[in-house]
C-alpha cells in the first residue's frame, strides 16, 4: 500500500506532568485535526517511562483537560466518567491507571506496560548488531565527559565497551548482572536526510549524534526506543509534534532504518514563544490550558486561539474567528508555519471577548456567577443584587468590553456596592450646581414616568435623549455621576438599566441632596 493509500493514524504522546502545556495542546489539537480533516484515527499514547517524572494523578488531569477541551481522540486510555456503558465491552482495565480503562487494538497505551515490549526489542537491534551492551558506570562515563568539555569536543561515548569486550566478556558480566545499558550503534558520517510536512527537507551527520541508550540499566526503555517502537507498532503514520523534538528525529530515523521498519511522515510544529521571541516560559505568564480556563477564557477562544498559533488559512485571509468545525475544515498541516509563533495574550483576549459577545444572556450568566461568586464587592453586595435577572442586566452590558470572566464587575462595581463621589463631580463643565439640580430633576421626573414593568434599555434612552434635546451633555453627565460615581462607565441608560427604577431614583435623589 502507498502512503497516500494508507489510514491516517496519528497520536499525542504526552509525558504527563499534571497540567496541559499550551504548546502540548497545540500539538494535541493539530493532531486531532489532521485526524480528523483525513479520517484518520487519533490516539493518546501516555509516555511514562521516566519514573522519576511520575506524578500522581497527572494522567487523568490530562485526559480530563483534552476532553474538557472536546478534542476527544479514539483509542487509548480514557477516564472512567467519560466512558458510556454501550462502549463497554471494548473496554479494558488500566493496570496503573486505576481511574481509566483502554480501548483500542493497540494497548497497553501507558507505556510503563510495555517495557517488555521495548527489551523485546533492544535485543533484537543488539542481535542484528545495530546496538551493543555498555557496562560502563556512572564514574567512568563523567571523567570521559569532563575530559570532552575540557577539550571543548561535544560529549559523546567513547565505545569503549564496543571496542574492548568481547562475546564471552559480555555474556559472563549478563550472567553477573552487571548493570548494564544497551546503546544504539549510531553509523558515522552519514547524511540522514527527511521531508518534513513543515519544515521541508531537513539533514543531519551522524557524527554528531552520540550514541543513544535505548534501554536503561533498571530496564526501562529511553523515550527515542519507546516512541519508534510503539509508533511502529501502534501503525503511526504520521508523527505531529514539536519542534524541540526535531534534534531527535535523525536518531529515531536510524533506529526505523536498523530495524527495516517503514517511516512515518514527519511535520515539526513551530516553537511558542513569548512576546520578546524568548521561549515560551512560566517567568512571563501562564503557559497552562487549565490556568486560562480558571482566569475565565472560554474553552472555544483558547482553542481558536491555540490553533491560530502558527497556523492560519492563508491566502490573504482575514479569518480570525475559527469555530472547531471550521478548523476541521480548514486546517492544513503544510500550512503551519516554519518560524515561531508568538503568544500574545493582547491576541487571545480579543478572540475571547469576541466570543463573549455572542453569547445569550444565560450562557453568561452561566460562565460568569462562579467568578462572581469570589468576588469581594460581590459578597457584600444586597440580595435583589445578586438575582440572575440583575446579573444578566449587568454583563449584557459588560460583555461589550469585557476580555475574560475574571473580570466581571471589576470595572463597575458601583452595580454592586453604595458609591461616593465629590459633588463637584456632577457638574457638566462649567455648569452652576442650580443647573445640575435642574437637570437631575430632569432626568428624575422623566425616569419616574415610565412604569417599573417597562423598564427597558430602549425606552430609558428615547424618553431622556428627547427631553436632553441638544443639550446631551448638560442632561447626561450629572445622571451618569449620579448613578455611578465613577469616571468611565457604561452610559447612563444602560446604567440606569440595570440599576432599576428604585435604585436609580434613589441614586439621583442623594445626589440632588449632595448639592
Ligand atoms: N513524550 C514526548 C512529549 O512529552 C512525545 C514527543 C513525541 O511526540 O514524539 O512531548
Amino acid at each position: 500500500m502507498t502512503e497516500s493509500e494508507k489510514k491516517v493514524r496519528v497520536r499525542f504522546a504526552p509525558s504527563p506532568t499534571g497540567y496541559m502545556h499550551v504548546g502540548n495542546f497545540r500539538t494535541a489539537l493539530y493532531n486531532y485535526l489532521f485526524a480528523k480533516k483525513t479520517s484518520g484515527d487519533f490516539l493518546i499514547r501516555i509516555e511514562d517511562t521516566d519514573q522519576t517524572r511520575f506524578v500522581n494523578g497527572a494522567a487523568e488531569q490530562l485526559l480530563q483537560s483534552m476532553n474538557e477541551m472536546g478534542i476527544i481522540w479514539s483509542e487509548g486510555n480514557y477516564l472512567k466518567s467519560q466512558v458510556k456503558d454501550s462502549e463497554s465491552q471494548k473496554l479494558v482495565e488500566s493496570k496503573t491507571y486505576p481511574n481509566t480503562v483502554e480501548i483500542g487494538e493497540f494497548g497497553p497505551y501507558a507505556q510503563s506496560e510495555r517495557t517488555e515490549i521495548y527489551k523485546k526489542y533492544a535485543q533484537q537491534l543488539v542481535n542484528d548488531g545495530h546496538a551493543y551492551y555498555c557496562f560502563c558506570e556512572p564514574a567512568r562515563l563523567n571523567e570521559m565527559r569532563e575530559n570532552q568539555q575540557k577539550e571543548k569536543r561535544a560529549p559523546m561515548y567513547d565505545r569503549y565497551c564496543l571496542a574492548n569486550l568481547s562475546p564471552d566478556q559480555i555474556n559472563q558480566k549478563l550472567k553477573e548482572k552487571c548493570p548494564a545499558t544497551i546503546r544504539l550503534k549510531v553509523p558515522k558520517d552519514e547524511i540522514v536526510e527527511f521531508d518534513d510536512m513543515i519544515r521541508g527537507k531537513v539533514s543531519f551527520n551522524t557524527s554528531n549524534i552520540d550514541d543513544q541508550v535505548l534501554l536503561k540499566s533498571d530496564g526501562f526503555p529511553t523515550y527515542h526506543l519507546a516512541n519508534v517502537v510503539d509508533d511502529h507498532l501502534m501503525q503511526i503514520t504520521h508523527v505531529i509534534r514539536g519542534e524541540d523534538w526535531l534534534p531527535s528525529t535523525p536518531k529515531h530515523i536510524l533506529l526505523y532504518r536498523a530495524f527495516g521498519w517503514e517511516i512515518p511522515v514527519f511535520a515539526h510544529l513551530p516553537l511558542l514563544l513569548n512576546p520578546d521571541r524568548s521561549k515560551l516560559s512560566k517567568r512571563q505568564g501562564d503557559v497552562a490550558v487549565e490556568d486560562y480556563l480558571a482566569k475565565g477564557y472560554l474553552k472555544e477562544a483558547i482553542l481558536n486561539f491555540v490553533a491560530m498559533l502558527g497556523w492560519n488559512p492563508g491566502e490573504g485571509s482575514v479569518q480570525e474567528i475559527f469555530s472547531m468545525e471550521e478548523l476541521i475544515e480548514k486546517f492544513e498541516l503544510e500550512k503551519v508555519h516554519k518560524a515561531g509563533a508568538v503568544f500574545d495574550i493582547k491576541k487571545l483576549d480579543w478572540i475571547n471577548g469576541q466570543y463573549i459577545k455572542k453569547l445569550s444572556a444565560d450562557d453568561l450568566l452561566e460562565n460568569a456567577l462562579p467568578f462572581f461568586t469570589e468576588k469581594d464587592f460581590f459578597a457584600k453586595a444586597s440580595d435583589e443584587k445578586k438575582t440572575d435577572d440583575y446579573l444578566k442586566r449587568v454583563l449584557t452590558v459588560e460583555k461589550e468590553r469585557l476580555a475574560k470572566f475574571t473580570d466581571v464587575g471589576e470595572e463597575n462595581k458601583f452595580f454592586f456596592q453604595d458609591i461616593s463621589y465629590e459633588k463637584e463631580m456632577l457638574h457638566w463643565k462649567t455648569n452652576t450646581s442650580e443647573e445640575t439640580i435642574a437637570s437631575l430633576n430632569t432626568a428624575q421626573t422623566v425616569l419616574d414616568e415610565i412604569p417599573e414593568n417597562d423598564w427597558m434599555l430602549a425606552k430609558i434612552e428615547e424618553k431622556l435623549l428627547a427631553v436632553a434635546g441638544d443639550k446631551r451633555g448638560d442632561l447626561l453627565w450629572p445622571l451618569r455621576m449620579a448613578l455611578t460615581g465613577a469616571q468611565k462607565s457604561p452610559s447612563p441608560f444602560e446604567c440606569a438599566w440595570v440599576l432599576g427604577k428604585i435604585e436609580t431614583l434613589k441614586r439621583i435623589a442623594e445626589a440632588i441632596k449632595k448639592l
